[in-house]
């Protein structure tokens, strides 16, 4: 088997690709984890930059083509059209490295001998579809049955961007714990259930000294975008979404500018992206991957061995649970993608509608043990 490591790279969004090549199939039964895998480099410096809210607060032109420049590295559509980014990276080689959690379902199971299964589900994009309305980003009647089904059995967290009212109004399920404004607002179960710790209710909002500073910038924020056709401000409490969905890419500098123009009054704001999205939030550390540690200790997790959390998502901003995780040496991150992306997930579903088959086997599985078990 002959082997070529191709090197891609593309100035404009920043991303260098390198992609190993082989003359044999990667599915063939030669191939092994030792097979080349692809990397893929983003302008990390540039993410990170803006993240940390580095570009675009100072003074200077140049920084407006820095945020654009991260808007398009965020936004997979503008990465790479899809046939030439599939020309360039084999996506099987790929998913040898994040396997699809359908096809590892064993290896899931097997990790979770002795232990509570605890699931962590992001909602867009991971139980709901992405859509151009996020007002209209309903999950549908199946999977709530199957999220519903999955709480029965595994204490069952959603960790979202939105706010915690809005992320409930859509899964509408009382025995889940929330986790909303990137884990900024947490609440337990309001309905009883058997993962409730007694009638202590857990409630748990970091950053409440914001709120008002929140309020105030996402007026700044509606009235300084008002210009930019498509260009929309969400209010999730504790932090603010400006999405760009529906902007078309020519307007990405103005809307840029006119967010960069509102941020530079609020310097104990950040700004973080995901999906399509400019997010400003608090300054404060803490994030998706902070929630889970909290919730894990509030569920009677926060020492030992006894647990396998598994966090299901899609987003650059649930990256911080999968490196959590990565961390805690416990439990699995979930990417949902269909994309080769730069992830600390250990395993993969191309879809939401794969969540749902993965949270069915998973209680199935579960409800077979438990008969196997009563029976011994
Ligand atoms: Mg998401």
């Amino acid at each position: 088997m002959t082997k070529q490591n191709v090197v891609v790279s593309d100035a404009k969004s920043g991303l260098e690709i390198t992609v190993g090549l082989t003359n044999t199939s990667l599915f063939s039964t030669t191939a092994t984890r030792k097979s080349p895998i692809v990397t893929i480099s983003r302008n990390n410096k540039l993410l990170k930059k803006l993240e940390t809210g580095v570009v675009g607060v100072g003074v200077g032109g140049e920084r407006i083509n820095a945020w654009v420049d991260s808007m398009k590295a965020s936004s997979p559509t503008h990465v790479m059209s899809p046939a030439s980014f599939a020309a360039t990276v084999d996506l099987r080689s790929w998913i040898l490295d994040h396997p699809s959690a359908l096809q590892m379902f064993e290896q899931i199971t097997n990790a979770s001998e002795g232990k509570q299964i605890v699931m962590f589900l992001d909602y867009d994009g991971t139980l709901s579809p992405i859509v151009n309305d996020s007002d209209r980003a309903f999950m549908s009647e199946s999977m709530r049955r199957a999220v519903r089904n999955a709480a029965r059995y595994f204490p069952t967290a959603i960790v979202s961007g939105r706010s915690r009212d809005k992320v409930y109004n859509f899964v509408r399920l009382a025995e889940l714990y929330y986790a909303g404004s990137h884990g900024m607002d947490i609440k337990g179960p309001t309905k009883s259930s058997k993962y409730k710790k007694g009638n202590q209710a857990v409630l748990f909002q970091p950053a409440s000294e914001f709120l008002p500073m929140i309020n105030e910038i996402n007026k700044a924020l509606i009235e300084k975008t008002k210009s930019i056709p498509g260009a929309t401000v969400e209010n999730n409490k504790f932090c603010v979404s400006v999405h760009y969905r529906n902007v078309e890419e020519k307007s990405w500098s103005g809307l840029a500018e006119q967010v960069k123009s509102v941020m530079k009054e609020y310097p104990k704001l950040k700004l973080t992206q995901g999906r399509m999205v400019l997010e400003i939030r608090p300054t404060i550390k803490w994030d998706k991957g902070k929630a889970v540690e909290f919730l894990l200790e509030s569920l009677g997790f926060a020492n030992g061995n006894n647990v396998l959390p598994l966090y299901i998502g899609d987003d650059r901003t649930d990256e911080d649970a999968f490196k959590v995780l990565r961390k805690r040496g416990q439990g699995f991150g979930i990417l949902v993608s269909k994309n080769p992306k730069d992830t600390s997930a250990s395993y993969s579903l191309q879809e939401p509608a794969e969540v749902m088959d993965f949270l069915h086997r998973l209680v199935e599985w579960k409800r077979l043990s438990l008969r196997r078990r009563s029976r011994v």
